[in-house]
């Protein structure tokens, strides 16, 4: 019987009774020679030796690529809700490289002389079992229940879970007797014996009893890797079982593979001779017999998923077919890393599965996947940060590009920078940074470059430097059919022109090049007036936006109302400018608006203004409700009805935002933002459904000449006509048959093909 289990192997070194440096050289000798992990006893009663986990963790630190375990690690003296979190902290900060073999314990007259709790063999195996119920439940972040566990041996009375491991972190099991190795076949992945404790015939025993174990519960025999604790010597001459040169070491083990399905050889020894040998003659010789011996297995670099795992797949998806490219880094629910992938900044989501690409030809194999798909939904993710645009979903695809995140000046004469769309908006900004550099983007440094850089990109030098797309000079994109393209104002003009606005209905945007702007310091500053007469001071504040030099960019937000408390509108502004007596006679006219409350101004590089930004997991939830609005003026009408829509409750976040000046520069029909006369972009974010959006419908949209994409989520097929106007929407209809006729890309505000 062999289960198809890639071959590997690893090393057991003794953890002590040396210099304490023996044993991390020996594992670092492991990693070099090419050993797939290194493995470690763990005594904690042992005089002499060290404590196993602080090894495994300064093990992991020295070397790059070996995987570390305990062998096996000793359950009683260690709580498993805390053994979970050590295992998870581990498996981090290695990036994957921890196993957890776990033994139910031993040695208890030893156990009890260290504070642990004495336990028969049989309440050593029941408090294993609970042990692995806990860890896997510490595990589980996708579970957001507080955790209580209530054992025989174990509780727990409302544990917080996580951190997530890395990856699905293997439980292989050290068992001989037969309540062990039916655990092993009901919970474990995999199992780990010494030979040398077993008697001739015991191993294929016991390995049976494991395979009925596994499937009287239902799982597969194949989800438990056979690993093997050997030890032996290499003589010149054949002297019995693993006694004797190299070859011999090879007939000797080959058939544990073949017939008895070992997928892991686990060398004992502490000498550097033996060690070395075993990686030059066995480990090839072995792998050149079974390849010999058994019909060739399709190379995988997929991780092989335990049924448990495989029983969380979502109907539709073809997981065996999964491009061998993109079969490592895929995401899939019953995955360790898929709550770190599952949700997006604003958005709970459950996507079936999630595929990584980290190049061009990924992100081509990855859509060839998609297109096999079509009734499944797809999301494309860069940076997570979508709020029109759905990154992700529940039972579809996502294809994420955020590791494609590469900033590069291509010539600092022409200031021109290549970046990829993974990258985020906080990344531009430090590269930029020591050239004296800046692009226009947005306001949160954690927004991608892929979602913002297709739709727009209002942000805090609009009025002095325009959109983000407005310094697009170039996209490369791979659109529905796989088709790489680079697209300018030369070269397939039309797609260039509808990218810049519409890019998320034509393909994958994979990298851009910008024109970026010199930019020194600039001055920043948030000022909260109240603004009790709502009206008033909203129509004051647009009236000084529009009447400030170009070098003025301008926010305002206010927030829900407070019974009896005035309202206070929240004003920030940057000014291009280094120079302090500029940016206060900017500032001034804004300062006399209204009764100000409190004021901070201070002089900042633009890097330092969007470093303001997490890591780039995200852990939204349910569906965010925005509304936006391009207005031309705030007149005194849209004053009052935009007062009375925040004064009604509809809206806890109410945010207007300048986008004049240079952006009327720019013909409307040079891009798909077409609607260029507008001075401000509106937005509203709500909770109800059935209050903000009515009543946005009725007091906020009648004064709109259109919207922007990247701040809306209602999905009424009119609000495309508000997004583009006619000529523009017809184009787009237009070229969306040309590129992308069977509409892959419908995620985001869908431009239906023109028939
Ligand atoms: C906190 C916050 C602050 C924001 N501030 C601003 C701001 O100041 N100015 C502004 O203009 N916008 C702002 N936005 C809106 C933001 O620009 C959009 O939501 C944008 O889509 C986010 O880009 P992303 O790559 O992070 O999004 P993702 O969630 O990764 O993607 C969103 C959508 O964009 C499309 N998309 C993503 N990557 C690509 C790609 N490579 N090629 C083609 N299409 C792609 C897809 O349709 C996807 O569904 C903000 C959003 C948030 C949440």
């Amino acid at each position: 019987m062999n289960y198809g289990h890639p071959l590997e192997f690893g090393t057991f070194i003794t953890p002590g009774n040396t210099p304490p440096e023996v044993p991390v050289q020996l594992a670092v000798l492991s990693d070099k020679l090419g050993y797939d992990i290194v493995t470690f006893q763990d005594h904690p009663y042992q005089p002499g030796f060290l404590d196993t986990w602080t090894l495994l963790s300064w093990v992991a630190a020295r070397t790059e690529r070996i995987k570390v375990s305990g062998n096996v690690l000793n359950l009683p003296l260690r709580p498993p809700a805390v053994m979970a979190r050590a295992a998870a902290s581990l498996d981090l900060l290695s990036h994957g490289r921890f196993e957890l073999g776990l033994g139910a314990g031993g040695f208890w007259d030893a156990v009890e002389s260290m504070g642990g709790r004495k336990l028969t063999p049989g309440q050593g195996v029941d408090a294993l079992s609970e042990a692995i119920d806990v860890i896997r439940a510490i595990w589980d972040v996708s579970d957001r229940s507080v955790l209580r566990y209530d054992g025989t041996y174990y509780q727990l009375n409302g544990a917080k879970r996580g951190p997530a491991p890395a990856h699905n972190i293997p439980i292989i099991l050290g068992a001989l007797k037969p309540r062990m190795l039916r655990l092993t076949g009901e919970k474990a992945d995999g199992w780990v014996p010494s030979l040398a404790y077993m008697k001739p015939g015991e191993f294929e025993k016991s390995s049976l009893a494991i395979d009925e174990a596994a499937r009287n519960v239902g799982r597969e025999p194949g989800d438990i890797r056979r690993v093997v604790n050997i030890g032996g010597r290499f003589s010149p001459a054949s002297a019995g079982f693993l006694n004797g040169p190299a070859d011999q070491w090879v007939d000797d083990l080959l058939p544990y593979v073949i017939d008895h399905g070992v997928g892991t050889f686990i060398l004992a020894s502490d000498d550097v001779a033996t060690i070395e040998r075993f990686a030059a003659e066995v480990i090839s010789g072995l792998r050149a017999a079974v390849a010999r011996e058994l019909p060739a297995q399709p190379i995988t670099l997929s991780p092989a998923r335990s049924s448990s795992v495989r029983a969380k797949r979502r109907d539709g998806i073809n997981y065996d077919a999964i491009p061998e490219s993109l079969a490592r880094a895929a995401v899939e629910p019953g995955d360790a890393g898929y709550s770190r992938v599952q949700s997006t900044y604003m958005r709970g989501g459950e996507p079936g599965l999630v595929l990584k690409a980290h190049s061009v030809d990924e992100v081509r194999d990855a859509l060839s996947f998609v297109r096999e798909h079509p009734d499944v939904p797809f999301g494309v993710r860069s940076g997570g940060h979508g709020i029109s645009g759905r990154s992700t979903n529940s039972g579809g695809i996502i294809i994420d590009i955020g590791a494609m995140n590469a900033i590069t000046v291509l010539d600092e004469q022409t200031r021109r920078v290549r970046i990829e769309a993974g990258a985020r908006w906080v990344d531009v900004a430090r590269a930029l940074d020591p050239y004296g550099w800046a692009l226009s983007s947005g306001d949160s440094g954690g927004v991608g470059v892929g979602g913002l850089a297709t739709a727009g990109g209002v942000g805090w030098f609009g009025r002095e430097h325009g959109l983000t797309i407005d310094h697009l000079r170039a996209v490369e994109i791979v659109l529905a059919d796989g088709t790489v393209l680079r697209a300018d104002d030369t070269t397939n003009p039309d797609l260039f022109w509808a990218v810049r606005g519409a890019g998320a209905n034509f393909g994958i945007a994979t990298a851009f090049e910008f024109e970026v702007d010199e930019v020194g310091e600039v001055g920043f500053a948030q000022l909260a007036f109240d603004a009790s007469d709502l009206a008033g001071f909203l129509e004051s504040w647009g009236a000084a936006v529009e009447a400030a030099p170009r070098d003025l960019t301008s926010f305002v937000i206010i927030g829900q109302p407070r019974p009896g408390q005035p309202t206070v509108a929240q004003v920030m502004a940057v000014v291009d400018s280094d120079d302090p007596d500029t940016i206060i006679t900017r500032l001034q006219p804004l300062a006399d608006i209204a009764p100000m409350l409190q004021q901070q101004v201070s002089l900042t590089r633009y890097a330092d203004l969007m470093d303001n930004t997490g890591t780039a997991d995200h852990n939204g939830q349910g569906d965010p409700l925005a509304r936006s609005a391009l207005i031309e003026h705030i007149t005194p009408e849209f004053a009052r009805d935009a007062a009375r829509f925040i004064e009604g409750g509809a809206t806890y976040f109410f945010q207007i935002r300048a986008v004049g000046g240079a952006v009327q520069d720019v013909d409307p029909d040079a891009t798909a933002y077409a609607h260029r006369s507008a001075n401000f972009a509106v937005t509203a974010l709500g909770s109800s459904r059935n209050n903000t959006s009515p009543r946005w419908d009725t007091l906020v949209k009648p004064h709109a000449m259109g919207l922007y994409i990247s701040f809306e989520t209602d999905q009424r097929p009119e609000r495309i006509t508000d997004a583009f106007p006619p000529r523009t929407l017809t184009r787009l209809r237009e070229l969306k048959r040309r590129y992308d006729p069977t509409n892959v890309f419908r995620d985001n505000f869908n431009i239906t093909p023109t028939v």
